[in-house]
């Protein structure tokens, strides 16, 4: 189907509802900021709502007890650029160039598949978009831009 004028806004929203309870039940504080004037992405909502889930899911899991998320977007030239960050321990700079690769995971068994980040990669190219990573220890950013038109 085609793709249709997205407000990563509303998105974003309703992840975070669909999350609630794993949020609140790890006492993690959420800090989303978007402006109301942010421009619409033309995309596809299922496939970049999935983007938000599994990078927030991912941050969940990082965070102990008591962790701080911060969900960003803003205008840049024309993209929007959104950032994802948590105040977990970091990604180990060895295992960094293997976090988007199938079935790569650190977690243990039933607990993780390696997929969620080969499928935001996926979605984020569908959309023509770009990601990175930047990780120390306390503070891993997610960065998602993705194309206005
Ligand atoms: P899964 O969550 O099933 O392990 P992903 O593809 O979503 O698979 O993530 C791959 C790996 O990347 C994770 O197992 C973890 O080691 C690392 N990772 C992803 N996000 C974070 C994060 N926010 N903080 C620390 N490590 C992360
Ligand atoms: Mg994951």
């Amino acid at each position: 189907s085609g793709k249709e004028p997205v407000r990563l806004a509303e998105g974003i929203h309703s992840t975070l509802i669909l999350l609630n309870h794993k949020l609140k039940s790890k006492h993690i504080e959420v800090d989303v900021k978007i402006p109301d004037d942010l421009p619409e992405i033309n995309g596809w909502s299922g496939e970049l709502n999935q983007i938000w889930t599994n990078l927030i899911d991912n941050a969940i899991d990082a965070m102990a007890d008591g962790g701080r998320l911060e969900i960003s977007s803003e205008k840049d030239r024309e993209f929007v650029l959104t950032r994802v960050a948590d105040n977990g321990p970091g990604i180990p700079a060895d295992i960094r160039d293997k976090i988007f690769d199938p079935f790569f995971t650190t977690k243990g068994v039933g607990q993780g598949t390696g997929l969620g980040l080969d499928i935001v990669q996926g979605i984020i190219r569908h959309h023509n978009g770009s990601i990175r990573v930047n990780s120390d220890p306390g503070c891993t950013e997610f960065f998602v831009c993705l194309p206005i038109q």
